[in-house]
């Protein structure tokens, strides 16, 4: 009887331990790359000066992903979550070419 409460006990600390890391995950979201299929296709860059003037001529430095309308990251931050790239973040000052400037 001891020894089944045990073995009961380190299952729960196990799925615990799994449900902690997985929360862990969502809220440190790696970084899309720029190297990432959709993410080339789109022309994704994390630092919008280095967007591609010749693919993209309507491209302005002042636009980035922080004023971009698909960005849904907190004022400040450096990076924030964007609805092209679900699960991913995107760098507040990164640009790409599915940029609609923020109403
Ligand atoms: S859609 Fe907007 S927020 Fe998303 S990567 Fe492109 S410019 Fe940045």
């Amino acid at each position: 009887m001891k020894s089944t409460n045990r073995r009961v006990f380190m299952m729960q600390a196990a799925l615990g331990g799994a449900a902690l890391t997985a929360a862990g995950a969502a809220s440190a979201q790696a970084m899309v790359n720029e190297k990432d299929p959709q993410a080339a296709s789109l022309g994704y860059v994390a630092d919008t000066t280095k967007a591609d003037a010749k693919k993209f001529p309507k491209h302005a430095a002042a636009q980035k992903c922080s004023n971009c309308q698909l960005y849904t990251g907190a004022a400040g931050a450096k990076s924030g979550p964007c609805s092209i790239f679900p699960g991913k973040q995107v760098a507040a000052n990164g640009w790409c070419s599915a940029y609609v400037k923020k109403a």
